[in-house]
């Protein structure tokens, strides 16, 4: 009974748990041949060639094969402190006080499994990336969203956060180039939410994943680097997206040694530490940032056609975000949900697009389109689209 229900044999823990709409799209567009994948949340360059020329000789020689430390190599680290210091003026010992971990994700999930306790409340962006509520659920804490609104370009109003804070409140998640709306958070805002967070005594945990990719005079800037910051920032970063190297699953957090020590703890026990090769890619990776650069030159060339492609569709309203590579265009006018556009969508016209209402309540009316696409697929995409609207059923 117990083995053919399945159920009994589960934990409750997992049944919670919602496997993200983002997989749910991507199952359905497997199933079709002719896809346009604008659903993807990756990079579609490969990992650049010198960074993978740099693992070859390791992996020949047999060199880099074992356990690393659980904080990652200490010569990784060092250069992470380096370019923390360079790019986000935060000073960081890198014995102490960073962490090599598997994917962004990874020091996410030891962020929260080190901070949060049952029943604390973290406030979450919304919309906002989908594993934000589902780590928290999994340390049972108690997800509450704040709303990232159209009319504030996606950032969050200070008086509105401020409401939202109560006496179980732990943490302020906060995330910046923001993945799906594309906006920023600039100074002010931040010096408003650091403000709230001392005053408060709440903690921040800064995820900074797309913080290479922002466009025009757009600055990006650490929370944690903030006067009185350090002690109560949590700041993740990754190599996925800056490095296209999404498959390695490199990221790192950076934190004050009484809570990195925690981290630490956490991830030994569910991850032992990150991939050995991967930590030397990254090493490497950081010896050059041109290429980097380059691929942050060619997804604004694309974000500049497609923004004034999508505006030129009818009933489409379609914002100019400042980072990351995604859009995330109203379509309300059309007058169906967002479920039911994207489903649509690629029934019709074979192009996946995620929902806005994947991301949370306040995605409802948009759709996130992924511009990690080469241009020529992306203009394929639109004209689809194009040819797609009138057929759309209310
Ligand atoms: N944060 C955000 C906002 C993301 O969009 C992603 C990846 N989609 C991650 C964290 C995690 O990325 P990774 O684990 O590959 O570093």
């Amino acid at each position: 009974m117990a083995a053919s229900g399945g159920r009994l044999l589960l934990a409750r823990r997992t049944a919670r748990l919602q496997l993200s709409g983002i997989r749910k799209m991507m199952a359905l567009a497997a199933k079709m041949p002719d896809v346009i994948r604008l659903e993807v949340g990756e990079p579609d360059f490969d990992t650049p060639a010198y960074i993978r020329a740099a693992v070859k000789a390791d992996l020949e020689d047999g060199r880099y094969t074992h356990y690393t430390p659980v904080a990652g190599y200490l010569d990784l680290r060092c250069a992470l402190a380096a370019r923390l210091q360079r790019d986000n003026g935060l000073t960081v010992d890198p014995e102490n006080e960073i962490m090599v971990s598997v994917g962004g994700a990874g020091a996410l999930y030891s962020a929260i499994l080190a901070t949060i306790d049952p029943g604390d409340e973290v406030l979450i962006p919304d919309p906002g990336y989908p594993q934000y509520t589902q780590m928290t659920l999994l340390a049972d804490g108690i997800p509450v969203y704040y709303p990232l609104r159209e009319v504030l370009q996606f950032r969050p109003d200070l008086d509105e956060l401020r409401a939202l804070v109560t006496a179980r409140t732990k943490a302020i998640l906060v995330n910046s180039p923001h993945n799906p709306t594309g906006g920023i958070l600039d100074r002010p805002i931040l010096e408003g939410i650091a403000a709230l967070a001392q005053e408060r005594d709440l903690l921040i945990i800064s995820d900074e994943v797309y913080s290479t990719i922002v466009y025009d005079n757009n600055l990006h800037y650490s929370i944690a680097a903030f006067p009185g910051m350090f002690a109560r920032t949590i700041t993740i970063n990754s190599f996925s997206k800056a490095y296209a190297m999404t498959g390695w699953r490199l990221g790192y957090a950076a934190a004050a040694q009484p809570i990195m020590a925690e981290m630490v703890k956490m991830q030994s026990f569910f991850n032992s530490c990150a991939s050995s090769v991967s930590q030397r890619a990254g090493l490497a990776a950081l010896t050059d940032n041109s290429e980097s650069q380059a691929m942050t030159a060619e997804f604004r060339h694309r974000r500049d056609w497609l923004v004034a492609a999508l505006n030129a569709l009818p009933g489409i309203h379609c914002p100019r975000p400042a980072g990351a590579f995604y859009v995330f265009p109203n379509i309300s006018e059309l007058g169906l949900s967002s479920d039911a556009f994207s489903m649509q969508l690629l029934d019709i016209a074979h192009v996946t697009s995620v929902p806005g209402s994947a991301f949370g309540p306040t995605g409802e009316g948009h759709v996130r389109i992924s511009y990690a696409t080469a241009l020529e697929k992306l203009q394929e995409a639109v004209e689809r689209i194009r040819v797609a609207l009138p057929m759309l059923r209310r």
